[in-house]
């Protein structure tokens, strides 16, 4: 059965003005929501720009069971408002108007730089792009047939790959194996007109370099290799 498509979540933060004040009459579940995107804004807000993996804890309850997921958040100086995900089940938004709110703490945060806090075994080390290096099944050449072969994962947990004539759409999930951050995914495409799907996985080594298997469903799999692209 296909998975339903993780919610995004588009949040005005003035909507919760007050839920969090003492003798707040709000109902419980917009107070736990208040909380939800006050905690994930003081946390961008202070740590300047870029991606962080907070302690935020999920509150989706997928299967009815609470999700075991943590919030990533994401801020850039061309964007106002500030995106999160989850990089287990996916659940994603972002929030605007949070500017001037209780919650802005902008005035402690650090000087302008991308902050990219190296998260511990989760989806975040894998955002971006990388260009495929090496291929079980192919050639450098065969690979590079649409232009240079990659895998790139977003931080909402979809991605593409390019090789050979095939381009697909990745839907993933984020793990560990082996102490070493992993990949899990499934993947929808085109192969030079035919549509193809499967899956795949992918750790990232000690050395930096991304090495993984991509399986094609009733047909080949190979393995590959890639390293962050510039
Ligand atoms: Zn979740």
């Amino acid at each position: 059965m296909p998975r339903a498509k993780p919610a995004t979540y588009v949040t005005n933060l003035t909507h919760f003005e007050g839920a969090l004040e003492p003798g707040s009459n709000a109902p419980a579940p917009a107070k736990k929501l208040a909380k939800f995107f006050d905690e994930l804004v003081r946390i961008a807000s202070r740590e300047s720009l870029g991606t962080i993996r907070t302690d935020v804890r999920c509150f989706t309850k997928p299967a009815r069971r609470a999700c075991s997921g943590r919030i990533v958040t994401a801020r850039s100086r061309d964007r106002e408002d500030i995106a999160w995900a989850c990089p287990s089940c996916g659940t994603n938004g972002v929030i605007h108007h949070w500017q001037g709110s209780a919650a802005d703490l902008r005035r402690y945060a650090r000087p302008e730089v991308e902050v990219l806090k190296k998260p511990s075994g989760a989806g975040a080390v894998f955002e971006g792009a990388w260009r495929i290096t090496e291929m079980e099944l192919w050639d450098r050449e065969a690979i590079d047939l649409l232009g240079p072969g990659y895998f790139r994962f977003d931080l909402d947990g979809t991605g593409e790959c390019q090789f050979i004539a095939v381009r697909g759409g990745l839907d993933c999930r984020y793990g560990e194996r082996d102490g070493q951050p992993l990949v899990e995914f499934s993947w929808q495409g085109d192969d030079d007109g035919t549509e193809v799907c499967g899956r795949g996985w992918a750790v990232i080594e000690v050395d930096g370099r991304l090495n993984g298997r991509i399986f094609f469903h009733d047909g080949d799999d190979s393995s590959f290799v890639a390293s962050r692209s510039k």
